[in-house]
């Protein structure tokens, strides 16, 4: 057998393949003292370990099975995937509008599993009109790869390079934007992006998959054209993320990028507008804003591009018994700003308070948000609150904890001056903190639940 059938494994794992006969994209069925596995061998990249045989089963997820674990393999078919997505160029159409996307990588650049190696970028207009045809109807298509990274490895560098490359699009003339985005910091970018990049005269969206195209379920292509839809044919200038509504494919939802949140780690919908209602529904035909107030889309391009970002701030998630030295050690560590995130109202025990007189003293910023996520910090209502609040601790309304830490971190970029800092906190810029939650904010009234809707309108009446 030569090593061409073996793509990327080496060591033990490409040992143990040669010894059973198993190639890349042949069925196996694997006895482990794990239990029996079956399903397709899949390639793997260059830099993975070599104790690994990485499988996708039945369920379209990807396993490793640890070659120490094996006890006996057989090949039982072979069926090689042509994973090449066939380019076609993309057609121009007078008239469209035109988008640009950025891909920064994540499960919706992946054809199949990053892990696998066989990782098509799937970014090239032509490769996006050979997957997904129906982006021609939408719009003109010029696409740019900047990063190709799974989106916990997105940061303060990267979050300043798109601004820095949306800034550009914008005075180029661009008609909207999309940005393709591992799911798992999705809001975090979507914060971010809303802070540095102000005063938007076009849409900007950022949009991910739960799963990979290779997937039946997949719900890449039509999170996608929904994305492409908003980005050229919507009038809401503002950054948003576009996800799925239901878990079925029914609609998407356009989310404020400084209110939405993963709320589930593996469903399609999981992405939720927290404590206010979705900007609007989106389906491949129609935009049905649910908002009545947004930021309308402009023809000027005087956009406002502000890439600050200090690494110094950091956030503390409390939990019953912490000890004050946590909070000693990130004020050594010379952290200038805290986001803590208290429970119920906003609290912390009373032993962390001499800490953060200590911190206070040396000029920490420090700001309290909410284990709840819903809701609003109420720091009056016992004295602890008011206690932590003379100590130096803010309250941030219902500002969400991973929102603050992106607010706080792109204030401090730019200034220390403690007054400075906290009116920049708690003046909103798109609804970080709103002054109520409308009825129908709370998670259950997102995301087609009709009858529910119906009966809590009732209610309300
Ligand atoms: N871990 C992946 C990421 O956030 C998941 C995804 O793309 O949905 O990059």
């Amino acid at each position: 057998m030569d090593n061409d059938i073996f793509q990327g494994y080496k060591g033990d794992a490409l040992e143990l393949l040669k010894k059973y006969k198993v190639r890349v994209w042949g069925t196996v069925v694997a006895d482990t003292t794990r239990g029996i596995f079956k399903g397709t061998v899949l390639p793997r990249a260059e830099n993975d370990d070599d104790k690994h045989i990485v499988v996708k089963i039945v369920t379209g997820y990807n396993i490793g099975i640890d070659t120490r674990t094996v006890t006996s393999m057989k090949e039982v078919g072979y069926n090689k995937a042509n994973y090449k997505i066939p380019e076609k160029a993309f057609p121009f159409t007078p008239g469209l509008p035109h988008v640009k996307l950025f891909g920064t990588g994540g499960t919706i650049a992946s054809r199949l599993d990053y892990r696998t190696g066989a990782v098509i970028p799937a970014f090239s207009p032509g490769e996006l009109y050979g997957a997904v045809p129906e982006l021609a109807d939408i719009c003109n298509l010029d696409t740019e790869k900047i990063f190709a990274v799974f989106s916990e490895n997105m940061g303060p560098k990267q979050y300043m390079a798109l601004a820095i490359a949306i800034g550009k699009e914008i005075e180029k003339g661009i008609d909207g934007i999309v940005i393709g985005h591992g799911t798992d910091t999705l809001h975090h970018t979507g914060a971010a992006l809303t802070f540095m990049c102000q005063n938007l005269p076009v849409p900007i969206v950022l949009v991910g998959s739960q799963r990979s195209s290779d997937r039946p379920s997949s719900d890449a292509a039509l999170n996608l054209m929904h994305a492409m839809k908003a980005a050229g044919q919507s009038d809401i200038a503002e950054v948003m993320v576009c996800m799925f509504g239901p878990t079925s494919d029914e609609y998407g939802l356009l989310h404020k990028g400084t209110r939405v949140r993963k709320m589930h780690s593996s469903y399609r919908s999981t992405f939720r507008t927290i404590g206010d209602t979705p900007l609007a529904r989106i389906t491949r035909d129609d935009i049905f804003p649910i908002k009545k107030k947004y930021n309308k889309r402009r023809t000027d391009k005087n956009v406002k591009i502000l890439p600050y970002f200090s690494d110094k701030v950091t956030m503390l998630y409390y939990y019953p018994g912490m000890a004050p030295d946590t909070l000693d050690a990130l004020v050594e560590k010379g952290y200038k700003g805290i986001i803590f995130v208290g429970t119920g109202l906003g609290h912390v025990n009373k032993e962390l308070y001499p800490a953060i007189e200590r911190a206070h003293e040396k000029g920490v910023h420090m700001f309290m948000t909410l284990q709840t996520i819903w809701g609003y910090v109420h720091m009056f209502v016992y004295d602890t609150g008011r206690d932590m609040m003379a100590k130096g601790i803010i309250p941030t309304g219902n500002m969400l904890p991973e929102v603050a830490w992106v607010k706080l971190s792109w204030i401090l970029g730019q200034t220390e001056d403690p007054a400075e800092v906290k009116k920049m906190m708690l003046t909103p810029i798109n609804d970080e903190i709103t002054n109520r939650e409308p009825y129908n904010g709370y998670l259950v009234y997102q995301g087609g639940v009709p009858e529910v809707e119906a009966f809590i309108k009732d209610v309300h009446k």
